[in-house]
């Protein structure tokens, strides 16, 4: 097993794909979430605190 940017190649599964809520390709197929913004996790939209800039944002 290599790490590093050659193992970049190997990813052929789609684990993530686009989400409904925020439009990212962040929903996890398997666990029926978004990483993003948390549909199917939490009823409120995953805004990050840490980017006020960008938790402004609504989508
Ligand atoms: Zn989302």
């Amino acid at each position: 097993m290599t790490k590093g940017t050659p193992s970049q190649g190997k990813r052929q599964k789609r684990v993530h794909t686009v989400c409904r809520r925020c439009g990212k390709v962040s929903f996890n197929y398997a666990k029926k979430t978004c990483a993003a913004c948390g549909f199917g996790r939490s009823a409120k939209l995953n805004k990050w605190g840490w980017h006020s800039h960008l938790a402004r944002q609504t989508w």
